[in-house]
Formats: C-alpha cells, sequence, structure tokens
C-alpha cells in the first residue's frame, strides 16, 4: 500500500529531543552517590519512603537522580526485587535506560514518566495490590507504568498519521503506544538491563503481553471504550467479593488497566500547586505541535489549538468529562482511593468551575464598561 501523503509535516530529529549522553551520565553518578550515601537503606529514608506512597506527592522540589532512586526503592518495596527475585545491578540499569529513552519535551518526559509510576504505586498501596495480585501482575503493573510513554517524541497521534511518520506507518493503530510498547520489549530484552530474566519462559511471555496490553490501554482514543467495559465488569459483579480473590485474571488486568489509566491522567488529584505546572508543560506542548500544524496549513485539534483553549475552561472539561468519571469507577473497586484520588479531583473541579465562572463575570463586566465608554464617547460626539 502506498503510504500516505507527509503533507509538509514533518517530526523533530531525534537527536534534537533526545536526552543528552551527559546528562545520562552525571544522572548515573548521582544514583550511585545517593545510594552509596547511606549504609543499607538505599539513600531512601523512612519518611522518604511513606512520602513516595501519597497521592499528593510532588516531583517539582526533586532532581531526576532522586527520582530515579525512588522509582528503584519502589520495586524494592512492594517485594518484587525480593520474590520475583530482580537483580539490583539489573534494576538500576534497566531504570538508567529508561531515563535516557525518555525524551527532552515539554510533558511527556521523564518526570511524567516517574509520576504516572508514583501514582500507580499509590495506587497499588490504597487498593492493597501487593496482596491481591500476582508478583507477575504487580511486575507488569509497575513496568508498564515506567515505560508507558518511552520515546515520546512531543507529537500526538493526530500528528503522527498527518505526518506520515516512521511510527506511524509503523503500526496501523495506536502508533505511539504502540511504539512505546515496543521500546520497552526492547530495553527489556537487553541483558543487562533484563528485570524479567527470572521469570520462565512461559510467565516472561504473559508479562510482557501484559505491559502491551497495559500501555496500549494508556491511548485516550480508546478511553471511552475501556471505561465502559470495566463499569460493565464492576455491574455484572466481577469485582464483588472484598478482597477480589474470585475475579478472573482477565477482570484483574481490566482493573490494572483503569489503575495505569488513572495514574497517566491523575495530575488534577494532585495539589494545585503541582498539578498547574504541570497543565503548563502539556499545553506547552499541544501549541508546538498547533505552530507546526499550523505552519503547514493544517487545523490543529480544538484542545490544542492556542486561539481556542481556555486554560480553565479545559480544564474544567477534562476533570469533569474524563478524570472524575474515571477515578470513581477505580473507587467503586478500591474504595480508599476514594479519599486520597476522588476526592481531591472533585476539589480541583470545583477550583476551576470558579475559575470560569471569575472569569466569565469579569468579561461580562469588561464587555459592559466598554458599551458604558461607547455610549459615553458616543454623547462626547453629539
Ligand atoms: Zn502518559
Amino acid at each position: 500500500m502506498e503510504a500516505a501523503p507527509s503533507i509538509g509535516l514533518h517530526c523533530p530529529h531525534p537527536e534534537r529531543i533526545r536526552t543528552p549522553d551527559s546528562a545520562c551520565e552525571s544522572v548515573r553518578a548521582a544514583v550511585n552517590a545517593i545510594i552509596g550515601s547511606d549504609g543499607g537503606t538505599g539513600g531512601v529514608s523512612e519518611a522518604e519512603r511513606r512520602a513516595i506512597q501519597l497521592a499528593n506527592f510532588s516531583n517539582w522540589e526533586h532532581e531526576d537522580a532522586r527520582l530515579l532512586v525512588y522509582m528503584r526503592q519502589m520495586y524494592i518495596d512492594v517485594g518484587l526485587v525480593e520474590r520475583l527475585p530482580i537483580d539490583e545491578d539489573k534494576l538500576l540499569a534497566f531504570l538508567l535506560k529508561i531515563y535516557a529513552g525518555y525524551n527532552q519535551v515539554p510533558f511527556h518526559n521523564f518526570r511524567h514518566c516517574f509520576m504516572v509510576t508514583q501514582m500507580t504505586y499509590s495506587i497499588i498501596w490504597l487498593g492493597n495490590l501487593h496482596a491481591i495480585c500476582s508478583d507477575s501482575e504487580l511486575v507488569a503493573l509497575l513496568t508498564a507504568a515506567v515505560c508507558h510513554d518511552l520515546d515520546h517524541p512531543g507529537l500526538s497521534n493526530y500528528y503522527q498519521r498527518l505526518a506520515a511518520t516512521k511510527i506511524a506507518s509503523s503500526y496501523s493503530a495506536s502508533p505511539l503506544e504502540s511504539h512505546h510498547a515496543a521500546t520497552a520489549l526492547a530495553v527489556l530484552s537487553d541483558p543487562a538491563c533484563d528485570i524479567l530474566a527470572s521469570l520462565t519462559a512461559e510467565t516472561r511471555s504473559g508479562v510482557e503481553g501484559a505491559i502491551q496490553r497495559l500501555i496500549l490501554a494508556t491511548d485516550m482514543a480508546h478511553h471511552a471504550d475501556i471505561l465502559a467495559e470495566f463499569e460493565a465488569a464492576v455491574e455484572a459483579g466481577q469485582f464483588s467479593r472484598q478482597d477480589l480473590s474470585d475475579c478472573s485474571a482477565d477482570s484483574r488486568e481490566l482493573l490494572l488497566r483503569i489503575v495505569l489509566k488513572t495514574a497517566d491522567v491523575s495530575n488534577e488529584a494532585r495539589p494545585v500547586a503541582t498539578a498547574e505546572r504541570w497543565i503548563d508543560c502539556l499545553l506547552a506542548e499541544f501549541f508546538a505541535e498547533a505552530r507546526l500544524e499550523q505552519e503547514s496549513g493544517i487545523s490543529p485539534l480544538p484542545f490544542m489549538n492556542p486561539a481556542l483553549v481556555r486554560k480553565a475552561v479545559s480544564q474544567q472539561q477534562f476533570i469533569g468529562g474524563i478524570v472524575l468519571p474515571l477515578s470513581r469507577a477505580l473507587a467503586r473497586v478500591l474504595p480508599r482511593t476514594e479519599t486520597d484520588i476522588v476526592q481531591p479531583v472533585k476539589r480541583q473541579l470545583e477550583f476551576y468551575t470558579r475559575l470560569v465562572e471569575d472569569e466569565e463575570r469579569e468579561a461580562a463586566a469588561s464587555l459592559s464598561r466598554i458599551d458604558a465608554d461607547e455610549d459615553n464617547s458616543g454623547a462626547g460626539q453629539a
């Protein structure tokens, strides 16, 4: 089949956005210094270990090396290093390769990977998933979170298809998500980074399949279908037992998809001071894409178009339409997420609803001031 025309769009050269080797080297040195700084604790205090379990954690006051050390601690504290087991050298090499595999783009970068992993980790504790799920399911979930936007070029599936990029021509469905999943499996296939090396071939193939399916579920194009499937499963009583012990493997994986999807859009469950900076990062990435499209005479998607986006309104719509229904659905099965995720999301929705109302009042007031000024100047000319 002939490739679709690229209509003048092109992706920035990968080298321009890649995390430079020098940055990776200094992060490696800093990580080793943190881990080695503190006999036996891995450089993470008890207070920090508790803090990274909380849904209101903020990345902004920590450097990348510290965040990597926290991610390493998550694999340890959830019990995977001991029980799977995972070789600690391979875990560190894996995480450093992941660090190098995220690009320097405004939003879909290593810090977003950290925040999604951290919220996934927080939901594991809130939902007691380490007791409910098998180690294979847990390692698939945590690793899918770590890898879910690997090598993201900062340009959406819409752009990939329009520009007929290599990523779009490699995958017919969910091009970016398919690319993230394939990149994840490529990292795991490096023996030095293979955190799944202790698994049998059969278990490993199951874990790799779950990682792929979980990452593919983060494509927002399938959001409504996945949420509807989950809500139907809840209605059908598939998660009715308190300990979820009678869930089928398919039902549990559906639950894990909802966990990862919730974590992926969970900035709005964080305190406003943390979340606002993330919104600005996302809009910077959207607007940069919109500029590239407009330069080629293509209309950007409305939610990316700087001429159409009003931050408070888009937040109100995104939280009300996506984040709140998703987190409410999750809380029906994992009730402890109600206080730590649903309630903060509701507060954010109220915050932006008030902001929209204030902006509308202000706009109406300034319109009536203009009318009054025109009347006055008209009177002066008469
Ligand atoms: Zn993401």
